[in-house]
C-alpha cells in the first residue's frame, strides 16, 4: 500500500509587508456616492461633533450629540449582567461563538412579546418581534419596503406628520425624495414656551403615500405626540391600508423618557420600533421592531441579505432584564428621573442666562433634548453654530431636522437642539455661552459671521 507521509513546515509562512497604496483618483463610484456626498452638510457636522475636543484654552462644552448620558445605575446593571454571563458555563462562549439567526435572538423575541402581552395586555409572539443591529438599521429597511417605486409603477412616499423630526431619517435612504411632510401647528403654550401639533386638518393623504412616520417623542424637540393623535394616526393608517410607523427610541415603555400623560399601543398596521441604546447601551447596537408577521418576515429577509444574522450582544445582556421585567422598573425609577432632572437643569439655566434674548423653548415632554426658537434671529441657526463652534460649544443647528418638508419656511433656520446629557456645569456653562452668542447676533445683525 502507497504511504503518503505529510510533512508539516516547521516554520510559519512569512507574510510579506507590502507598503499601501495610495487611493487610486480614476476610481469610479455609483450614483449612491454622490447622495452621500450631498449629506456633506450633516455628515461635516457629525465629524465636527466626533472630533470636538477639550483645549487647554478652551473646555469643551458639548450640547449637541445623541449619546445617551452614562448612569452609574445603569452601568452597574449592565456590568453585574455581563460578569453572570461569564460565570454561567460556557454562555459566553455561546455569546461569541454562534450566529443568531436573521431574526436575532429568538429567545429575546420571545421575552420581549411576553412583557408586552404581560404588561399591556397585548397578544403578540415571537413571530411579531425582529431584533436589527441598531434601530437606525430598522429605518433603512421600513423606508427600502415602504416607499419609493412600487409594483404598479407608482412612487409612493413616507408621510412625516410633524416636522422638525429625527434627523436619520433623512440619512437611511439614498433617495430624500421619499418622504413628504408639512408644517406644524404652533402653540404658544406661555411667554417663553412654545409646542408644534400635527396640523390634522392640512393632513393629505393620498394614493402617493405609503406609510405614516413619528418618533414618539420627538427628536429634536423633545415634544410628545398624546395618546389621542395617535389613535388619529392610527385610523388615518387603516383607512388608507398604510403603515403607521411609530419610533419609540426614547419611548415607552423603555427606555421611557416620556414626561407627559401616555400609554404605549400597537394593531397590525402599527410598526413600533424600539432601542436598547437611550436605556444606556448605544454600543450593543440593538434595535427590536414589533410588527405583523408578514413585516417582520421581510426584516428576516432583509437582515439576511444585509448583515447575514443580527448581532447577539444586545439581546444576551439584556434577557434578564427583559424576562424579568426589570426593564421597566430601570426605565420608569431611575432612567426616566434622571433625565427630567437633567432637563429642569438645563431649563433653569436658560431662564437664568437668556433674559436678554427673545427666545422660546418647546415644551419638554420627553427625549434629552431642548429646542430653542430665536425668532427673527438675525443670522441662521448654521452661523449661529459656527460662532459657537469657535467658542468650543457644540449645538446641533435646526434646518437639518425638516425632513420632506418643500415650503419655504424662515422658521428652520432660526431654531437650535441642545441636549442635556452632559455635566450639569458643562450644559450651565455651555448655555450661558449660546446666550451670549445669540445676544451678539440680535445686537450686531446679520452681518455678524465670526
Ligand atoms: N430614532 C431616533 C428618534 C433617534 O434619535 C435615534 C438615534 O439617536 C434612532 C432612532 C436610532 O437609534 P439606534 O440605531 O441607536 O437604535
Amino acid at each position: 500500500m502507497l504511504q503518503v507521509r505529510l510533512e508539516l513546515p516547521h516554520t510559519n509562512p512569512t507574510i510579506s509587508k507590502k507598503p499601501a497604496t495610495r487611493f487610486h483618483s480614476a476610481m469610479k463610484f455609483s450614483k449612491w456616492s454622490d447622495r452621500i456626498d450631498n449629506e456633506s452638510g450633516i455628515i461635516n457636522l457629525m465629524k465636527d461633533l466626533g472630533n470636538a475636543k477639550q483645549t487647554p484654552t478652551q473646555p469643551l462644552h458639548m450640547l449637541g450629540g445623541g449619546n445617551p448620558a452614562r448612569i452609574p445605575a445603569i452601568e452597574q446593571y449592565f456590568r453585574k449582567e455581563m460578569e453572570n454571563i461569564l460565570q454561567n458555563g460556557r454562555e459566553f462562549e455561546t455569546l461569541i461563538g454562534d450566529y443568531a439567526g436573521p431574526q436575532g435572538s429568538i429567545r429575546f423575541a420571545h421575552a420581549i412579546a411576553n412583557l408586552f402581552n404581560s404588561k399591556f395586555g397585548w397578544n403578540i409572539s415571537s413571530e411579531n418581534v425582529a431584533v436589527t443591529n441598531g434601530s437606525q438599521m430598522a429605518f433603512t429597511i421600513l423606508f427600502k419596503l415602504f416607499s419609493g417605486q412600487f409594483s404598479d409603477g407608482q412612487f409612493k412616499r413616507i408621510l412625516l406628520p410633524l416636522v422638525p423630526e429625527y434627523i436619520g431619517y433623512s440619512e437611511a435612504d439614498e433617495d430624500t425624495a421619499r418622504f413628504t411632510s408639512q408644517k406644524p401647528a404652533i402653540l404658544h403654550t406661555s411667554d417663553h414656551a412654545f409646542k408644534y401639533k400635527i396640523n390634522f386638518s392640512n393632513l393629505e393623504i393620498d394614493e402617493n403615500i405609503s406609510a405614516i412616520c413619528v418618533s414618539r417623542p420627538t427628536n429634536p424637540t423633545g415634544n410628545l405626540i398624546i395618546d389621542s393623535e395617535v389613535s388619529q394616526l392610527e385610523s388615518l393608517a387603516v383607512k388608507h391600508d398604510i403603515p403607521l410607523i411609530i419610533d419609540g427610541a426614547y419611548g415607552l415603555p423603555f427606555p421611557a423618557m416620556v414626561y407627559a400623560d401616555a400609554t404605549v399601543s400597537w394593531n397590525e398596521n402599527v410598526i413600533l420600533t424600539l432601542s436598547l441604546s437611550k436605556l444606556g447601551l448605544p454600543g450593543t447596537r440593538t434595535g427590536i421592531v414589533i410588527a405583523a408577521p408578514e413585516v417582520i418576515e421581510y426584516f428576516v429577509r432583509a437582515n439576511a441579505i444585509t448583515t447575514l444574522a443580527s448581532g447577539k450582544f444586545g439581546s444576551v445582556l439584556a434577557l434578564n432584564c427583559v424576562e424579568s421585567e426589570a426593564i421597566l422598573d430601570l426605565s420608569e425609577n431611575i432612567i426616566r428621573p434622571y433625565y427630567q432632572r437633567a432637563g429642569r437643569h438645563a431649563l433653569d439655566a436658560i431662564q437664568t442666562h437668556f433674559t436678554s434674548i427673545p427666545y422660546k423653548v418647546h415644551e419638554s415632554e420627553g427625549a434629552f433634548f431642548l429646542w430653542l426658537w430665536f425668532q427673527d434671529m438675525p443670522i441662521s441657526s448654521e452661523q449661529l453654530y459656527e460662532n459657537l463652534k469657535k467658542r468650543n460649544v457644540f449645538i446641533v443647528p435646526g434646518n437639518h431636522f425638516f425632513p420632506g418638508l418643500e415650503q419655504d419656511w424662515p422658521h428652520r433656520f432660526e431654531c437650535i437642539r441642545i441636549s442635556y446629557t452632559g455635566r450639569e456645569q458643562t450644559v450651565e456653562k455651555g448655555l450661558q455661552i449660546v446666550a451670549q452668542e445669540v445676544d451678539r447676533a440680535y445686537c450686531s445683525g446679520s452681518d455678524q459671521a465670526s
